[in-house]
This record gives structure tokens, C-alpha cells and sequence, in this order.
């Protein structure tokens, strides 16, 4: 009777093992796939925007990504990352450009709809026409004004939580338009693998 038990015990472990490694399987081809249809949809989007960004801080430093492209949280269909920051972290221009919006008067930041819009920012128009933006700064956090010519690498602003912001983050996307909106596009950063599409729940060190 007892080795009975163990028999039928030991073939529960073993299929249960086999159905752990199909598994394991399934989710290693979908993501393959989810991987191949987002290099296909990248592709398309970026019309050919071969440009590198730098991570949006100070050099030497790693920052964690917590959003990244087609993230299932805020970022659904959406072309934006959000790296997890404290309030008052130094923002470097990503790439070089002009200043076109930047907002610094907002003081308050939470996920009610109230909150919607009420963000601290600064946009950056690039020479290609794309427009970067960075976003939730903390009040007074925009340390350049409209019209200012920026350099990649240049400090421009204060991490902070305003708008629609659950906890203290930078959220920056590129876009065709001048304002945030879903003509939002993947673009690569330099990493130290070489430029890569940032993925959520990563370190990644500023170079
Ligand atoms: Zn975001």
C-alpha cells in the first residue's frame, strides 16, 4: 500500500514536471514572439529614427526602468519610459534641441483625475523635428526656459511627482508632435550592450 502511494506520488512529481517544462516552453516562444511583433511594430513606428539617446541623468550612475515601451500599466500602447527616481534627481538632456514648453508651477501630483495635465515639464525640440519630453518634475524644477538652447548631457531640470504620478518618477517619450500624444515612437538608448530599447524592471547605467 505504502509503495504503492509512492509510486502514484512519484507520477504526480513527474508529470507535474513535464507540464512545468511545457510551460516553461510556452512562455519562452510567446515571448519570442511578443519580442519578434515588437521589433516589427518598433521598426514601423520609428520611420527610420536611427538616433541614440542617452539615459536623461547624470553619467556614472544606474537608474531603474519601471515602465517600459507597451508597458501594461499607464503605458498600454504607449512609446514612453518611466525611470523610478528620487525627488530633486538631476535630468540631463537626452539629446540636443531647443526648448519649446517647460512648466515648473505645479506643486501637486497624485493618480486622481484632478491631477490629469497638472504636471511639471520641459519639451525639447530636436533638429530632426521630434520633440522629447520629460515629465513630473518637482515644482520649480525646470531649470531652463523656452527658447534656451540645450546639449546633450546638459542639466535641465528636477525629478519630481507632479501630475498624474502614483510615486516619484521621470516619465520621457519622443514624439512627432509637439505635445504628448500617442504620435509617440520607440527610440533607443546607449547602454553598456550597445543602444538598446529599454526594458521595465532593469538597471541601466548612465554613460
Ligand atoms: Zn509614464
Amino acid at each position: 500500500m505504502q509503495k504503492d502511494n509512492c509510486v502514484h506520488f512519484c507520477c504526480i512529481i513527474g508529470v507535474m514536471r513535464i507540464v512545468g517544462i511545457l510551460l516553461l516552453l510556452l512562455f519562452a516562444s510567446c515571448a519570442v514572439v511578443q519580442n519578434n511583433e515588437f521589433m516589427a511594430r518598433a521598426e514601423s513606428l520609428m520611420q527610420g529614427h536611427d538616433h541614440v539617446y542617452l539615459l536623461p541623468f547624470e553619467k556614472g550612475k544606474s537608474y531603474y526602468v519601471v515602465q517600459g515601451y507597451e508597458s501594461m500599466l499607464s503605458h498600454k500602447g504607449d512609446y514612453a519610459i518611466d525611470f523610478k527616481v528620487k525627488p530633486g534627481t538631476k535630468i540631463m538632456a537626452a539629446r540636443d534641441g531647443v526648448v519649446v514648453f517647460a512648466r515648473e508651477t505645479n506643486e501637486k501630483g497624485g493618480v486622481g483625475k484632478k491631477y490629469v495635465g497638472k504636471g511639471n515639464g520641459i519639451t525639447i525640440k530636436h533638429n530632426d523635428g521630434t520633440y522629447a519630453h520629460y515629465w513630473h518634475l518637482q515644482y520649480n524644477g525646470a531649470l531652463v526656459n523656452v527658447g534656451d538652447t540645450v546639449q546633450q548631457g546638459q542639466l535641465i531640470g528636477l525629478s519630481g511627482s507632479t501630475g498624474f504620478s502614483a510615486f516619484p518618477h521621470l516619465h520621457f517619450e519622443v514624439t512627432r508632435e509637439q505635445r504628448i500624444s500617442r504620435e509617440d515612437f520607440p527610440v533607443l538608448f546607449f547602454t553598456e550592450k550597445g543602444p538598446k530599447f529599454l526594458q521595465p524592471f532593469r538597471w541601466y547605467k548612465a554613460l
